[in-house]
Formats: C-alpha cells, sequence, structure tokens
C-alpha cells in the first residue's frame, strides 16, 4: 500500500483530521449494529400477534449466536477483499451501502426479507468493520507514538454510536413498531454513509496490493477445498443422522466452520507463508494475542447473553428506587466506556515509551473480566426464593468490562497494524475480528448452561478461565515483547 502520513496533522484533537471522519462513519455504523442487536432476539421470540416473528427460545438463540459470529467471520474475506482488490476506502463504502440495504431489508415485515437482511449486514460488517480500523492505523507511522491513543479515540467513537443505540432504536423498535425501529438503524447507516463520502479525502488512498493469478488461484483452491470437505461432512453427519438441519444443526455447523477457519488461517500463514525471521516472530505474536482476545471476548459478550438473561430474571432493576427495564442494561458497558477512554488515552499517551506493553495491557483487559464474573457469582449468592439481586452487581460488572475493554481491544486494534506483514494490514484485522467471532459463539454456549447449573458455580467458573488465561499471559510478556522485536 502507499501511505502518505500526515505526521503533522493535529487537527482532531491533536490527531490527523481524517480520524474525525472515521470516528463519526464507525459510530454511525456501530449505532446500527448495536440498535438492530439490541432489538433482534426481542423480535424473534415476541408472539407473531405482537408484531414479532414467534420463534422460540432456542430457535431465536440459535440464530442471534449464528448472526453475531457470522458478522464478526466475514471480517476475515472482508480484510482480504480491501488488501488485494478493493482497497479499504472502497470497502467501507460498498460495506456501508451492503449494511444499509441491510436494514432496509428488516424494515420491511416479512420472514424472508428479515433473513436476506441479516445476510446484508453480515456481508456488510465484514468489508466495513476491519478496514475502517485499517485506515485508522494507516493515519500514523509505524513510529508514532499517537496511534494507541488514536484507536482509543475512534473507539469513543464506537461506543458514542453503541450507547445511543439501545436507548433509540430500543425504545422505537419496542413501544412504536420493531421494524420502525429497524429503519432507525438504517437511518443511522446512511448519515454514517454521507460523512464517509464527504470525509474520504481526508486521509490516504491506499492502493490496493493486487494478487497475482496464482496467489488467487492458491486461495481460491484453498477455500474451496476447505468449502467441499466441510460440505462433505456437514451432508455425512447429517445424513448419519447425527445433525441436524434446523437453526440449532446449522450453529453447530458454524461453530466446526469457525475452528477450521482458525487453524486454516494461523496454520497457513505461519506454516506456508513466505516471511522473514522479523514477520514470522510477530505472526506468532499475533496467534498468542489472538488466543487472549478469544478468551476475553468469550466472557465478555455474554452481555447478550447470560448477563442479560440474569438481568431479566433476577436483578432488581431499580436504582435510587427507580425502575428501568432490563434491556436498558446494555447502556452501561458503552457509556462507562466513553468515560475511561479519554482518560486511558491521555495515560497512553503520557506515559509514551514508560506505558505498560501491549501483553500487560491484555492481562489487565483478562483480569477485568475476570474479576466482573466473580462479582456476578457474588451477586447471584444473594439471591433466594423471591429475591433478586441489587442492580449495582451488574452495573458493577458492565463498569469492570468496559476498563477491561479498554485495556485490550483498541490496543489489540493497534497492534494488529503494527505486527501486520507487508500490505496486510486488512487481513491481520479479520483475524483480529475472528476472535469475536469465536467469543460470541462460546458465549451463545455459555447461555446453554444457564437454566442446567446453579449460576454462582456457573459464573465462578467463567471467571476463572479469564483469570487462568490472565496468569498464563502474564508469564508469557517477557518472551513476547522479544518476539515482537521492537513494537511495543
Ligand atoms: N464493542 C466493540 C465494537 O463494537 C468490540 C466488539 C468486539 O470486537 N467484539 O466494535
Amino acid at each position: 500500500m502507499t501511505n502518505t502520513v500526515a505526521e503533522n496533522d493535529t487537527k482532531f484533537f491533536g490527531h490527523p483530521r481524517g480520524l474525525a471522519t472515521l470516528f463519526f462513519t464507525e459510530m454511525w455504523e456501530r449505532f446500527s449494529y448495536y440498535g438492530m442487536r439490541a432489538l433482534l432476539i426481542l423480535f424473534m421470540v415476541a408472539p407473531v400477534a405482537s408484531g414479532g416473528l414467534g420463534f422460540d427460545k432456542t430457535k431465536a438463540g440459535a440464530i442471534y449466536g449464528l448472526y453475531t459470529g457470522s458478522v464478526y467471520l466475514m471480517c476475515l474475506p472482508g480484510g482480504w477483499i480491501a488488501d488485494r482488490i478493493l482497497g479499504p476506502r472502497q470497502a467501507v463504502l460498498f460495506g456501508g451501502i451492503l449494511i444499509a440495504c441491510g436494514h432496509v431489508s428488516l424494515f420491511l415485515p416479512s420472514v424472508n426479507t428479515f433473513y436476506l437482511g441479516l445476510l446484508l449486514i453480515v456481508m456488510g460488517t465484514g468489508l466495513l468493520k476491519p478496514n475502517v480500523s485499517a485506515l485508522v492505523g494507516s493515519l500514523y507511522s509505524k513510529e508514532d507514538i499517537r496511534k494507541d491513543s488514536g484507536f482509543s479515540l475512534f473507539y469513543m467513537g464506537i461506543n458514542t454510536g453503541a450507547t445511543f443505540a439501545p436507548i433509540f432504536c430500543g425504545y422505537v423498535g419496542q413501544r412504536v413498531n420493531w421494524h420502525w425501529g429497524f429503519g432507525l438503524a438504517a437511518l443511522g447507516m446512511f448519515a454514517g454513509l454521507v460523512q464517509f463520502y464527504l470525509g474520504a479525502k481526508y486521509f490516504p488512498e491506499l492502493k490496493p496490493a493486487p494478487a497475482s493469478v496464482t496467489e488467487n488461484a492458491a486461495v481460491l483452491k484453498k477455500w474451496g477445498s476447505l468449502a467441499a470437505i466441510l460440505l462433505l461432512v456437514v451432508g455425512g453427519l447429517h445424513f448419519a443422522g447425527v445433525i441436524e438441519l434446523t437453526a440449532v444443526g446449522i450453529s453447530n455447523t458454524f461453530g466446526i466452520l469457525l475452528f477450521l477457519s482458525v487453524v486454516v488461517s494461523f496454520g497457513g500463514l505461519l506454516l506456508f507463508g513466505d516471511w522473514n525471521k522479523e514477520e514470522r516472530m510477530r505472526l506468532w505474536v499475533v496467534l498468542i494475542l489472538f488466543l487472549a482476545a478469544c478468551i476475553f471476548w468469550s466472557l465478555f459478550e455474554q452481555a447478550g447473553s447470560t448477563l442479560n438473561l440474569f438481568a431479566e430474571e433476577h436483578t432488581l432493576n431499580e436504582i435510587f428506587g427507580i425502575g428501568f427495564p432490563a434491556s436498558w442494561m446494555q447502556f452501561v458497558q458503552p457509556a462507562s466506556l466513553i468515560i475511561f477512554s479519554p482518560v486511558f488515552a491521555a495515560l497512553w499517551f503520557k506515559l509514551g515509551d514508560k506505558g505498560p506493553s501491549t501483553p500487560m495491557k491484555f492481562v489487565a483487559g483478562l483480569v477485568c473480566v475476570g474479576l466482573s464474573f466473580f462479582l456476578m457469582a457474588a451477586g447471584a449468592r444473594t439471591l433466594g426464593p423471591g429475591i433478586k439481586a441489587s442492580a449495582m452487581y451488574l452495573i458493577g460488572c458492565y463498569v469492570l468490562h468496559a476498563i477491561g475493554e479498554v485495556c485490550l481491544s483498541p490496543v489489540g486494534l493497534s497492534a494488529m497494524t503494527r505486527l501486520a506483514p507487508r500490505n496486510l494490514v486488512g487481513l491481520m484485522m479479520g483475524l483480529w475480528f475472528m476472535a469475536s467471532s469465536v467469543g460470541n459463539f462460546i458465549s451463545g454456549r455459555v447461555a446453554g448452561l444457564y437454566e442446567g447449573m446453579p449460576i454462582p458455580e456457573l459464573f465462578t467458573i467463567v471467571g476463572m478461565v479469564g483469570m487462568v488465561a490472565a496468569l498464563f499471559l502474564l508469564f508469557m510478556t517477557k518472551p513476547i515483547i522479544r518476539l515482537m522485536g521492537g513494537v511495543r
């Protein structure tokens, strides 16, 4: 990619002007994503008589997991398409158009347009999400110490969208009409598109690095064989009566696909890529950070699954004596993040070279989500017949999630752009979001255990997983820093 870095551009809070465009584009995209997500499962389980789809919870949950997992998995081909064919600017534009069409499709009242809408959003987000982040990275040189704080600011945009989305789309969708709620999400994405189109001149036009015919053929062969194997396995299991091609069966199949994608992507990159020693070492770091991120998101994304159930069924949803609907809890995490983002951005900026290393920030993120589940286990222990847990447990839990996310997620995005071998920033972003896909999928599976075991135990085990992962990473910090070879 050709890169014109705006070293001296400090027009947006000390950052390049292009960051403002990317900040608002992503803010609107996330507004549409989280606005629709706040309604999705409620809409699916709502009775047909009240405008919903009337699905049972198992089917709705399976579709929900499949959808949220797919959204992030599609970032992988989305990153590749930007690197090799479209360039990130075009990819973001096309992605945004597809997402807006998806929400419009959900606005139409039919089951077919519902599925079509989900499909369009999955494809569109795959194109947009990794590449808008890659564009943020492109505003800074590898040495520019503003990069981490730039990503933190960008992350504030994400969460501004995520904060207002459940309030507005949730209210319109639940109180006025489901489809109007989806329509509002579509309007948000349109606003983001206009903003991106008008502001595109503020960041460098990155040219894709077209692959050779042989390389394209190799990629096609790889994905083609994978698809063929998958079809054979799924078909075989289906005819042998092991799996059923219901929503749940398809969700299981997705789990297999996801696992294979992780193995094939990292296996292919590490074993067959033509890298020099330094690039290969950095790819190992990407793998370790990826695994840590999978665990982090598996805990974090339970906001939409187990923790949401806990809010609905076991929490006294009132504060200072004022009651509120359980779904409004979803706003605590992004809102807290907005408060913490500038604090951490300033802190990283001020500490500069003396700040904690990338792996140490990951350790901190894992500790926060781990602790949050210990707090929830304590809350669950206060339950009794007719006694609900105080809302403060969930609020405290989401505040810890927000601090954890600030430590890990923007830093992870930034690290991917710095650890990426030549021209593969988009692909690295795709791999990064694959960790979110794994996390979303696992968090759905954990929700399946919610009814079957005592809640304090479940939350304690989940918390332990986070803490053990943090401990592992802590011991590996020094070797990771060595492998990073000068990239902090
Ligand atoms: N909340 C962040 C976002 O929406 C990260 C989500 C994720 O990667 N799982 O971008």
